[in-house]
């Protein structure tokens, strides 16, 4: 088997040779990707039910249609995104050109997690093939069945001059991380973000962190509940709540809180019946691991709605908590499960100092029929995407950009 630094110089040579730089180059790649999709899918989709048992409809939905979306913009916007950007001159330039070109990086390294295994290596890798560059590709071990499909498929399709598929976990991103390349895309939890950004700090590497975080949801008053509580309900449950940008704890007034818990509750019957266990939509905990980190996370608070878990299986119920205190343990880290934490406060004013004393999240959410409150909410919060009487929809605006502020 070759090592990291053959792999590398294979496809350092074919970047230096230029192979990536022709656009018909780049749309060839893209192609192959899209027929790897289509022609694996139900492999695919076997794997992502495998690993973290989503059902076939999420893992089409959630993934592989969302990385077919990202091949398409990026054949349909190539020529546009290649052109050399024309720019003004100054006085003493007059009668001269000045433009922005856009050049590829090299041999880029992505590194990607398990939760969506598929979605969160290739839509990364769409965008550095776009960009005419050679791709290092490291899948989560931990979605095990998903990242064989990747490293033995992807091969098969992808022009193995250019694009390799490493495995493996710690040990191997370590090596790989030690060795020299031109940019990082990293996306995992905050603690892997800061041993990739010092590794890449000693080569001088440019990279993207997409990292996680404790997303707030505030419900207003007046708002439609059980339109909020749908909303909510799904995009807090989807995946077993192990998606980055889910909404992780609810801030509404007392007035409220009593109405939101039964709007949730019928919600969660009607979504996956009276035995979330038995519902063929409900996803697992990834690992052994996790299921103990999110289970812990059940004390503290008082359970309204679900709080059964079995443990052979990784199963957590959709779990509503109220009475939560800002020093449980479900409030001092980025839950990534089914555990949907209510606390109370007194008004718009004290949810935004609530969230203001914290890291900036990479999702704000607000529920209101009253677009002033929107609005002050918005002005007053800051993060990396905001969303007004929805979860996690902003993510499918292809032309919306997607990230974090601050960590
Ligand atoms: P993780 O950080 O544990 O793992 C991500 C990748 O890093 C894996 O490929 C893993 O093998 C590698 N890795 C793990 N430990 C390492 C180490 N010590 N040195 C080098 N590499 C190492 O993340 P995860 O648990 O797979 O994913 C969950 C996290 O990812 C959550 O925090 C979630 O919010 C975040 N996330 C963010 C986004 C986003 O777009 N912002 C999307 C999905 C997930």
């Amino acid at each position: 088997m070759a090592s990291y630094s053959d792999i590398l110089d294979r496809l350092r040579r074919s970047f230096s040779e230029g192979k990536t730089r022709p656009a018909q180059y780049r749309v060839a790649q893209l192609e192959a990707l899209g027929r790897f999709l289509d022609e694996n899918k139900t492999e695919l989709v076997q794997c992502l039910k495998k690993d973290l048992n989503k059902s076939p409809f999420e893992g089409e939905i959630t993934e592989l249609s969302m990385v077919k979306s990202e091949i398409n913009l990026a054949i349909n916007s190539l020529s546009s995104w290649m052109k050399d950007e024309p720019v003004s001159t100054n006085m003493a330039m007059y009668l001269d050109t000045a433009f922005i070109r856009k050049e590829p990086f090299g041999v880029v390294l992505i590194i990607s997690p398990w939760n969506y295994p598929v979605q969160l290596t290739l839509i990364p890798l769409v965008g550095a093939i776009a960009a005419g560059n050679c791709v290092i590709m490291k899948p989560s071990e931990i979605s095990q069945n998903t990242e064989k499909v990747l490293s033995e498929g992807l091969a098969r399709y992808l022009d193995q001059d250019c694009f390799a598929v490493v495995c493996g976990g710690v040990e191997e991103s370590t090596r790989l991380l030690a060795e020299k390349f031109d940019y990082i895309l990293f996306t995992g939890n905050p603690t892997v973000g800061k041993i990739v950004m010092t590794a890449a700090a000693k080569h001088l590497t440019p990279l993207t962190l997409e990292l996680g975080g404790k997303n707030p949801c505030y419900v207003y008053d007046d708002s439609d509940i059980k339109n909020a509580a749908r909303r909510i309900a799904w995009s807090r449950f989807l995946n077993a709540g192990q998606t980055c940008l889910a909404p992780d704890y609810v801030l509404c007034s007392d007035k409220i809180k009593e109405k939101l818990v039964a709007a949730l509750r019928t919600t969660i019957q009607d979504f996956y019946g009276e035995d979330p266990k038995q519902s063929p939509d409900l996803g697992r905990i990834v690992s052994d691991r996790h299921f103990q980190r999110v289970a812990s996370l059940l004390k503290g608070g008082k359970i309204v709605v679900g709080g059964q878990t079995d443990e052979s299986e990784r199963y957590i119920a959709p779990t509503i908590l109220i009475d939560v205190a800002e020093s449980d343990p479900v409030m001092q880290e980025e839950i990534f499960g089914p555990i949907l934490p209510i606390v109370t406060v007194s008004g718009l004013d004290e949810a935004i100092q609530f969230i203001n004393k914290r890291e900036k999240p990479l999702a704000a959410y607000a529920f209101s029929t009253n677009s002033q409150i929107i609005n002050q909410f918005l002005d007053r919060t800051s993060s990396g995407s905001f969303c007004a009487n929805d979860g996690i929809m902003q993510t499918t605006i292809m032309s919306l950009p997607f990230g974090g502020v601050g960590e």
